[in-house]
């Protein structure tokens, strides 16, 4: 009789491999009125507090650190804007684009925009594009202020 490659483990059960680039972290599961701890699968690159508030499994979301870029105004009573973005990923969600990582874009009011890493290298070229018509602005601006001084001297 032939045995099983697996006899000679007995009882002993293999720990489940972790995915690349992940860590085990405990979260708090459940609702306000009752959870308990369980350890999750996290990326490296999540910076949520998974212990903060309790969550159901299917509710939790992996979100990085958020990097921004502020607009300034120099308008008395206006507020200055930020352009952020930040990566996510719901690993409970039905669509798969939002269950890998992505980019979540958008300013500090109501704008947001879900990106995936190509899209986001495509806003990148437009951005950079962006960037030198926006020198290309303050160069004009700079030499019609130095003319009409001039005239007015
Ligand atoms: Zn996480």
């Amino acid at each position: 009789m032939q045995q099983s490659t697996q006899a000679p483990l007995g009882s002993v059960h293999p720990f489940p491999a972790i995915k690349p680039d992940h860590r085990l972290v405990p979260a708090r599961i459940g609702s306000f009125a009752s959870s308990q701890v369980a350890f999750i699968e996290c990326p490296a690159w999540c910076t949520e507090d998974h212990m903060d508030s309790p969550s159901y499994l299917v509710d939790i979301d992996h979100t990085g650190d958020v990097c921004a870029v502020q607009v300034p105004t120099f308008m008395e009573g206006d507020d200055d804007h930020f352009w952020t973005a930040r990566l996510e990923a719901s690993p409970s969600s039905k669509d798969q684009r939002t269950r890998d990582a992505h980019l979540m874009v958008g300013d500090d009011q109501r704008f947001e925009a879900r990106l995936t890493a190509d899209d986001a290298e495509r806003l990148a070229d437009d951005l950079i594009a962006f960037a030198a018509q926006l020198r290309a602005l303050a160069r004009t601006a700079r030499l019609h202020n130095q003319h009409v001084a001039e005239v007015a001297a």
